[in-house]
């Protein structure tokens, strides 16, 4: 591109028609040639044209140029976003953050984001947020340095174009949720067999206390101490449901913690963005990675982040917070909190049982994986009410050694 297109002979059309056919894949190429195009309209033509969102914005993070998809993505006219900063686009704490991002790179030029991209979380002019893919470039022309960045919004992403990686921890987890299914229908019927005997005992006992002579309580005492025993025995059965469904092919790495939440908030969101959930990241810059199974954890957001998502569907205000913050003994603790109505009191009760849920297609499995898996990982996960309303729900992990870096 560079030689066939250098300099002032370079036909416009020719260069438009590039610009247009490289525009999906090539964030880079496109910076390259915003930094050249020194036409106004090209620049323009392209800006309304590029199939991707196209923000640019200056070294103080103001945008210059907002493309036609971006005003589309956005809900901002080209004419209202331009000169104002780049982070009306972003929910907080990313909002609050970009600016230490950028005076970062800025004068240390260590690179974060910039030719790396990453799944992250935009917001509309209504203040609804998305998951958006971002990709940012960076070009110098004379005078100054402008950031391109592409977004694409994941929530209108076709199945088959998730990432990779994406796919790889849903199919994880809708392969684990299929023998799921399996084990449920052979569990029933195991289940049934040592709870029919506890029923069995129990009714004999009471009977036989009609007559509460020294034979018949001895009798007694038996019949409940094997009704103990079928109770042990059924709860055996559903524990072994558990482990089978946590245990999967537990590979515990060091990893990059924001990455990973990113990544499961991405995937918990596809779908719900018209729901309009206020979402907060709020990932303390202090923890550099976490020692987890990426699968499994992510399981485990997914699961407490779908429950928050449809706890706050009818809910008046609908605010999702995603924290983590280390904490004593190496450990962080990771926080899925929402402004829903609260949980239903039986469901309190039996926190992290398996098969309690008030949901009509809900098998109430998802908060007892989420126990076995954090406990798998030493963690302890619990429920925690916030005064204010709505549902928190905690767990820690083990930090890596900073050692390991990341
Ligand atoms: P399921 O989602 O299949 O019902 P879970 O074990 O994930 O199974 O959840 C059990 C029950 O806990 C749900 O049916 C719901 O009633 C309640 N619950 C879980 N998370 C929340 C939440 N964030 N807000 C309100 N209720 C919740």
């Amino acid at each position: 591109w560079r030689t066939e297109h250098d300099g002032t002979t370079a036909a416009r059309n020719d260069l438009y028609d590039y610009a247009a056919s490289c525009v999906p894949n090539g964030a880079c190429l496109l910076t390259e040639l915003t930094a050249r195009a020194s036409s106004e309209a090209l620049l323009h033509s392209i800006l309304a044209t590029v199939p991707d969102a196209m923000i640019v914005v200056d070294e103080t993070g103001v945008i210059v140029s907002f493309s036609a998809a971006a005003e589309q993505l956005f809900g901002f006219n080209e004419s209202e976003a331009v000169g104002q900063s780049v982070e009306i686009l972003m929910p907080h704490p990313d909002r609050r953050q970009h600016g230490s991002y950028m005076h970062r790179y800025l004068t240390t030029g260590q690179k974060r984001i910039i030719g790396i991209g990453r799944i992250t979380v935009g917001q509309r002019r209504d203040g609804s947020t998305f998951p958006m893919e971002l990709a940012v470039g960076e070009a110098r022309t004379a005078h100054s340095r402008v950031f391109t960045g592409f977004i694409r919004d994941l929530t209108r992403r076709q199945a088959t174009e998730v990432r990779l990686e994406e796919m790889q921890a849903e199919l994880a987890h809708a392969s684990r949720v299929s023998a799921m299914g399996t084990m449920a229908s052979s569990l029933a019927h195991e289940l049934n067999q040592p709870l029919t005997a506890v029923a069995n005992y129990v009714e004999a006992a009471r009977d036989l206390l009609d007559v509460p002579n020294a034979e018949n309580v001895a009798i007694v005492r038996e019949a409940l101490s094997d009704a103990a025993k079928q109770a042990v025995r059924a709860g055996q059965i559903v524990r072994r449901l558990r482990d089978f469904i946590a245990r999967g092919d537990s590979e515990k790495r060091v990893e990059n913690l924001r990455g990973l939440i990113n990544e499961a908030n991405a995937l918990a969101l596809i779908g719900v963005a018209e729901l309009g959930i206020d979402v907060r990241l709020d990932i303390d810059d202090a923890i550099s990675g976490v020692l987890v199974d990426k699968v499994q954890v992510q399981q485990v957001l997914v699961n407490l982040i779908r429950n928050a998502v449809e706890a706050l569907t009818d809910a008046p205000t609908r605010r999702l917070t995603i924290s983590a913050v280390p904490i004593a003994d190496q450990m962080v603790q990771i926080s899925v909190v929402d402004t829903g109505p609260g949980l239903d009191a039986e469901v309190e009760r039996k926190l992290f049982r398996p098969f309690v849920s008030t949901k009509d297609a809900g098998m109430g499995l998802g908060l007892s994986i989420c126990q076995t898996i954090i406990e798998a990982h030493n963690g302890t996960i619990w429920l925690d009410k916030p005064a204010e309303g709505g549902t928190a729900f905690r767990f820690t992990l083990a930090a890596s050694d900073p050692e390991d870096g990341r």
